[in-house]
């Protein structure tokens, strides 16, 4: 926030820098009041068991408490290690600056070894939200499902497995759809999810869909029946702002209590069995809160399995090593798997696309946006998405996205950064186009082959996780990467790009100097240097039955104990052919149901039909 303030400064746009040292100003004190306060009136301080704690107020943690707390008899406890922050965050068009801000939990990986040769120290940095609704707060907002098929494997063993059924039924009990699908039948409306049109967009965006319709690519819903082609990105979007199921919780219910600054160390158990509370703290406190039917773990693809190790879940070796005892062996932080990416700034076009710096800096997009929700301020970034079968299989692998914008965007003051970007690259390259129009087409691995660990490094909670997704450890990613860049090749070659003067960016990548630009072997050096995350990591906590090697049931039930359960991102056994929020908030509202019938059949109240509908 201070570095957005100064450099709106510096660039000479006092009004700007204005409202946003008042906005900041606002939170700060909304913040502050709320902990006050908060510390002398939540009931935890006299009520110290709830039915049900829930880790986590991300994109799946809302979902869980905002659907146990349906049954009003239930108490429910949301736990969020993050602050309390208001309106400021949910402009769509500042949700770069978010990330190394206070509100990033600043994760980072090891160093890799295969790919991004380009980042400082061959590190990728991983943004996640530290803030109340947790990621979905500090995300690009696109609305994406995936294909059926991704789904059908999840539960393989499950011979009643139904798409409609099991899965569309809960993408659309969790959407709001207020844009243009808001009359089909494979959407809905009423849920916690808000999806909308782009607010903002470029013209860019419907020259690239005639380049791509020239090329035969159908335009269509890629959220409904058919999941190959392209679209107009929808987002999770309310009147020009974010909304994300957190903003829901917020305003709906009564008997969930939400306590933000309140970072959960260790979850409690007894007879190394079950699962009875965890020990938190807030503000250097620490406090024991139980749980009588279960604790929901909702802290992310890194958090959850953070938490598990450190509670003795875990891969027993590993909980040796760091001094952590045994409470059950489990394959905890394996199998981690993230979309690669790479492409940012690539083509570069003679013509402007009406989305630069100034224009998000100009006093008319603050009023804008301010009175109207409109404008540049709404812009999520990306305005087009595209989903491809290379293989002709019917099962998509690539995705394309587009963005009228790359990270010269801002001459060098903060994406860079975020991106941890070497000085080298950015000085021997991205500093040389600033005065050019680039856009990015990027091209993702869907189902990247490369898998990775989280593990911890030693036994104090507050100490970082070790994060290695090994990129482009298995040479089938590359090889998706350089198909997707053929592919960009030929869309860019079309007339109605051509009209915009669009070619590739054909200064040589610094360390592939030694190859024939856009020969195979450049391509790979480019990839290889380039390597960039699509911020969807997946898989730490894998779902799966009695005999795979996972760490949840298809219960969500962590495998060998009690009254504990995990629900976000890391159950994900496989990543989804899209952007996984929507995927995330889905499996959200299939676990809370599972979690709802657990109750039911361990209170004795189970219905003999509901066995069946399992
Ligand atoms: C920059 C970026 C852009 C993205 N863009 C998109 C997009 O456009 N579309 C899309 O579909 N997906 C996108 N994603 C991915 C998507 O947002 C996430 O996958 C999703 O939000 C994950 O939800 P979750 O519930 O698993 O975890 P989170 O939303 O991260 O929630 C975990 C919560 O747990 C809290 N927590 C962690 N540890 C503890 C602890 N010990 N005690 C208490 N609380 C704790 C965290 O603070 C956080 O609030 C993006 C991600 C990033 C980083």
């Amino acid at each position: 926030m201070i570095s957005l303030t100064s450099f709106a400064i510096r660039c000479g746009f006092p009004f700007v820098s204005f409202i946003i040292f008042m906005l900041i100003f606002m939170c700060i004190l909304k913040e502050w009041m709320f902990t006050y306060f908060s510390n002398y009136l939540l009931p935890e301080k006299i009520i110290n068991e709830f039915d049900y704690i829930v880790v986590g107020s991300g994109s799946a943690g809302s979902i869980v408490a905002l659907r146990l707390a349906e049954n009003s008899n239930n108490t429910v406890l949301v736990l969020e290690a993050g602050i309390c922050a208001g309106i400021l965050f949910d402009i769509p068009g500042l949700t770069p600056l978010l990330q190394k801000s206070l509100v990033d939990w600043h994760y980072s990986t090891v160093p890799q070894k295969h790919g991004g040769w380009a980042l400082k120290n061959n590190i990728s940095n991983w943004p996640m939200g530290s803030i109340y609704g947790g990621t979905s707060r500090l995300n690009s907002m696109i609305y994406a499902r995936g294909h059926p098929s991704d789904f059908k494997s999840w539960f393989k063993n499950d011979s009643n497995y139904l798409y409609e059924k099991h899965i569309l039924s809960y993408f659309m009990k969790a959407e709001d759809q207020r844009g243009r699908y808001k009359s089909s039948q494979l959407h809905s409306t009423g849920g916690p999810l808000a999806v909308d049109d782009l607010p903002f967009i470029t013209p860019f965006a419907q020259h690239f869909l005639d380049a791509v319709s020239s090329l035969n690519f159908s335009i269509h819903d890629l959220n409904g029946g058919e999941n190959r082609g392209f679209m107009k990105v929808q987002a999770n979007i309310k009147s020009g702002s974010r909304w994300s199921p957190a903003h829901h919780l917020l305003y709906s219910k009564n008997n969930v209590i939400i306590k933000t600054n309140a970072f959960v160390e260790e979850i409690l158990f007894s007879g190394n069995y079950e699962a009875y509370g965890v020990r938190y703290s807030h503000f250097g406190n620490k406090f024991i809160v139980n749980a009588r039917k279960g604790i929901v773990l909702s802290a992310g693809v890194v958090g959850s399995p953070k938490l598990l190790m450190l509670s003795g879940v875990g891969p027993k070796d590993h909980l040796e090593k760091v001094n952590v005892s045994l409470v059950t062996d489990l394959p905890v932080g394996d199998n981690l798997q993230d979309h690669i990416t790479t492409g940012l700034d690539l083509i570069v076009l003679n013509k402007s696309v009406g989305l630069s710096l100034s224009d998000l800096l100009s006093p008319v997009s603050a009023f804008q946006y301010i009175f109207h929700k409109r404008g540049p301020w709404t812009s999520i970034g990306c305005e087009v998405i595209g989903v491809i079968d290379t293989k002709g299989n019917g099962v998509p692998d690539l995705q394309i996205m587009v963005l009228p914008t790359g990270i010269t965007a801002d001459f060098g003051a903060h994406l860079r950064h975020a991106l941890n970007l070497k000085d080298s690259a950015w000085t021997h390259y991205f500093e040389l186009f600033q005065d050019k129009t680039t856009v990015s087409i990027i091209p993702v691995v869907l189902h990247p082959k490369s898998r990775g660990t989280v593990r911890l490094q030693d036994n104090n909670p507050y100490s970082k996780p070790l994060i290695d997704p090994n990129y482009l450890s298995e040479p089938y990613d590359v090889e998706i990467l350089l198909k997707g860049i053929e592919l960009i090749k030929k869309i860019i070659g079309t007339e109605p790009l051509s009209r915009l003067g669009a070619k590739l960016n054909d200064k040589k990548f610094p360390g592939c100097e030694n190859y024939t630009f856009d020969s195979r072997n450049y391509w790979e050096c480019y990839v290889r240097h380039f390597t960039l995350t699509s911020y969807h990591p997946v898989g730490t906590c894998s779902l799966g039955g009695k005999n795979e090697k996972s760490v949840v049931n298809y219960n969500f039930k962590v495998k060998n104990t009690n009254k504990l359960f995990v629900v976000d991102a890391s159950v994900l056994p496989t990543l989804p052919s899209a952007n996984i929020n929507a995927a995330v908030v889905m499996i959200a509202e299939k676990a809370a149901d599972m979690i709802k019938l657990e109750d039911k059949l361990s209170s004795g109240r189970c219905y003999l039909l509901e066995v069946f509908l399992r």
